[in-house]
């Protein structure tokens, strides 16, 4: 994906920053513990698409 298009991206509900996750190709949201898939290089920013990462254990942090 590219970088640049990162910079202008911001999630929909917070409208905070996002971190790329190259391995699982999402944006990754912190404050709100969502993951936005990316499909065929388009990042999908829609809230009920997203992966709610409080849904399952997570060893990031312990
Ligand atoms: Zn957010």
């Amino acid at each position: 994906m590219d970088a640049r298009l990162l910079d202008i991206l911001v999630c929909p509900i917070c409208k905070g920053p996002l971190e790329y996750d190259k391995n699982a190709q999402e944006l990754i949201c912190n404050p709100d513990k969502l993951a936005y898939p990316i499909r065929d290089g388009i990042p999908i920013m829609w809230a009920d698409q997203a992966r709610d990462l409080n849904a399952q254990p997570s060893n990031v942090n312990p």
